[in-house]
């Protein structure tokens, strides 16, 4: 029988093409436009450039398939986080996010929002599960968390929280709609960057909030139209053109990551490397090293690793995490696993590691 996966990504694969007309086209027209045609009343959607765009709606219908729930597209992550976090708080509000999570995330609530009466606390992503989250009207979670790839139950938290008004927001980033399903296990909504694997190429920058919640829904689409934060037509068309391919971007990822943890696990002693987190699931792995020279040359050496900061693309690529103040190892390394051939992929990264 069909799984409830394979159903979104039908859905999302055929969002645009179905309904089309003979002779339209099968890709989204990228459409340019500040204005539309509005003679009389504005009984109609398409009212104004930062309302609406044909091209974003395109991939928001992508989006609202691979979610199953109302997603609104933003033009990075952290205009996605902001909006979240300004549908689910208001002055006065105690909000909980995680000390180990994305670190601008907490730099955004530390430097513009607690000055704005937010009330601000951090927690460990294992903490969790065990803190008393009562005095919270927001608790943030991000499982796995980036860069330390600890996790965190997010139904058990949601479970805490059933029948009170706290909301709880996940930022699915680092597994996407595919791998972790928030908003099923019992999340009130979902922020992402697609700037990630979502769309997958590394070369557009985008983010979406995804609910079932129609209230906070409307909130943070009228913070999009007041704020402002639009993403660009352009934009909108590569990500969704990543999406259709994003089911077999992970298989690629996640295959090459789940053989490579394997056989970088059995050098552990027999090398420089001293440890590998993977939580089981997903493209991307923490490795520490001795120290952050010999973790350098790890990522400078070898051939097949690309240094750059993010994950999620086609391209394996690593960086010290400590390097931006991160509290790791000053010899861990963030590797995200790309879609390069597995043996080719391997065989490099290993080679590496036994030359340093
Ligand atoms: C990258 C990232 C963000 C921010 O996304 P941008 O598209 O760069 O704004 C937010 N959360 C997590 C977990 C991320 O990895």
């Amino acid at each position: 029988m069909t799984s409830d996966t394979e159903k979104r990504i039908m859905a999302m694969l055929h969002s645009q093409t179905n309904g089309l007309n003979k002779g339209d086209p099968i890709s989204p027209p990228i459409v340019t436009t500040a204005k539309y045609l509005l003679p009389g009343e504005p009984d109609t959607p398409y009212v104004y450039g930062r309302d609406i765009n044909p091209t974003v709606v395109a991939t928001e219908n992508a989006l609202n398939a691979i979610e199953d729930a109302k997603t609104i597209a933003f033009p990075t992550g952290m205009a996605a986080i902001t909006a979240g976090i300004m549908a689910t708080c208001k002055p006065g509000d105690r909000i909980v996010v995680p000390s180990d999570g994305y670190f601008v995330t907490r730099a955004l609530l530390d430097e513009a929002l607690t000055g704005l009466g937010l009330t601000v606390d951090l927690l460990k992503t294992t903490d969790f599960e065990t803190a008393d989250l009562s005095a919270y009207n927001v608790v943030w979670l991000e499982t796995p968390s980036n860069p330390g790839l600890d996790l965190c139950d997010i139904a058990a938290v949601a479970a805490k929280l059933k029948g009170t008004e706290t909301k709880l927001v996940v930022d699915n980033t680092t597994l996407t709609p595919l791998l972790q399903r928030p908003l099923d296990l019992g999340a009130d909504m979902v922020v992402a960057s697609d700037t990630k694997a979502m769309a997958g190429h590394s070369d557009v920058l985008f983010g979406h909030i995804a609910t079932r919640d129609d209230a906070l829904f409307a909130k943070a689409v009228r913070w999009r139209k007041l704020c402002g934060s639009v993403a660009g037509p352009w934009e909108a068309f590569l990500v969704h053109r990543g999406l259709m391919t994003l089911e077999l971007r992970l298989e690629r990822m996640c295959s090459n990551a789940r053989t490579l943890y394997h056989r970088l696990a059995a050098q552990i002693g027999a090398s420089k490397l001293q440890l590998i987190k993977y939580p089981n699931i997903g493209f991307v792995m923490g490795l520490t090293f001795e120290n952050s020279q010999i973790a350098d040359h790890f990522i400078e050496d070898c051939p097949a690793i690309f240094a750059s900061t993010s994950f999620g693309g086609i391209h394996t690529s690593a960086e010290r995490r400590a390097r931006w103040g991160d509290d790791v190892p000053g010899g861990y390394v963030r590797l995200s696993v790309g879609c390069e051939p597995q043996d080719a992929l391997v065989e490099a990264i290993e080679a590496t590691l036994k030359s340093l």
